[in-house]
């Protein structure tokens, strides 16, 4: 059995930690979270996985045989057995917060994720107030405050969680219990509205594509000559999508984009429809909603047989 931790598989195979991760989460990587942020890999799965990616046995047997302070003697290892047990009791209860978010009583209160948080003291608030208030049963309180809402999702906390709980997964459950005619400001009505018309805005298609054929001939008579906007193009490498707030209230920031792919010779296109970059299903906990904007990304992407997508949000 490897016990590792993901930054540490990731330099070892020569991948960004965020591969490593996608690898474990989708189950490519059979590997199981123990606290501490190491995972536990059996040696034989280890051996499978990294044949299927075509790893050379050198970097395998590498880290089969790596010492247990591989990383400079800074982590000490528990015992085997008690590390399997606890990965047993943490696994268990993690699979159970995927459903509901009581599990959160293996949290500590050491307070690494609030130190991490960059809105912790924000109305008085911080994460582990959340997490006690959750494992406290105070689940409406907490639905009904605002501060679920301030939460940017951004991880910081979940990265500094000695327990690894799966924080934002946890503030996406609690916003996602909120009535949606009580969801803050315009987000909820911006759901709404990207199911409806395909952004968040809901600008339609017509004006879309006439704006963006005017602010490219304003870039090439600026500075790109002979630029014209890629819309629909089928066969482009990139599928570059939008923030409705750009054509709507800023359209000169689009140029940016525009100009690196300009001077890199790139080939992209901007789709005519559903080009929204900014999934607001995915904040407000509407998984629903969420997997129909990503479903038509996907589409489009397969309708223009784009090779990348840019998501510049
Ligand atoms: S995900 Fe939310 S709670 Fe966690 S660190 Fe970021 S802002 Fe704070
Ligand atoms: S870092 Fe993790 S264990 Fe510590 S208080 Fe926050 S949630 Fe609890």
């Amino acid at each position: 059995m490897i016990a590792i931790r993901v930054g540490e598989l990731a330099e070892i195979l020569g991948v960004h930690r965020n591969t490593v991760r996608n690898w474990i989460k989708s189950g490519a990587l059979a590997a199981s979270s123990v606290a501490g942020k190491k995972y536990l890999i059996a040696e034989e799965d280890f051996r499978q996985f990294c044949a299927l990616q075509k790893i050379p046995e050198s970097v395998v047997s590498r880290l089969i045989s790596r010492e247990p302070h591989a990383s400079g003697g800074k982590e000490k290892s528990m015992p085997q057995s008690a590390s399997v047990g606890e990965a047993r009791m943490v696994g268990e209860r993690r699979s159970i917060l995927r459903a509901d978010p009581q599990w959160v009583d293996v949290c500590l209160t050491c307070g690494s994720c609030a130190s991490a948080c960059p809105i912790s003291g924000v109305d008085g608030l911080d994460p582990r107030k959340i997490i006690r208030m959750v494992a406290l049963g105070r689940t409406s309180e907490v639905v009904d405050s605002a501060w679920p809402w301030k939460c940017t999702l951004c991880g910081k906390c979940e990265e500094a969680c000695p327990m690894n709980l799966e924080l934002v997964k946890l503030f996406r459950r609690v916003r996602s219990l909120r009535e949606r005619d009580k969801v803050p400001g315009p987000l909820h009505k911006g759901v709404l509205m990207a199911l409806r018309r395909g952004n968040n805005l809901g600008i339609p298609k017509a004006d879309f594509v006439e704006l963006l054929e005017e602010v490219g001939e304003e870039l090439a008579e600026e500075s790109c000559p002979g630029f014209a906007t890629p819309v629909d193009v089928e066969g482009a490498n990139l599928l570059l999508t939008v923030n409705s707030k750009e054509p709507f209230g800023e359209p000169d920031d689009m140029k940016f984009w525009w100009k690196i792919f300009y001077a890199a010779g790139e080939s992209w296109t901007i789709p005519s429809e559903n080009w929204e970059g900014v999934n607001w299903g995915l904040f407000t906990g509407d998984d629903d909603a969420m997997r129909i904007m990503v479903g038509r990304i996907v589409d489009n992407m397969l309708r223009l047989d784009c090779k990348k997508l840019v998501l510049p949000e």
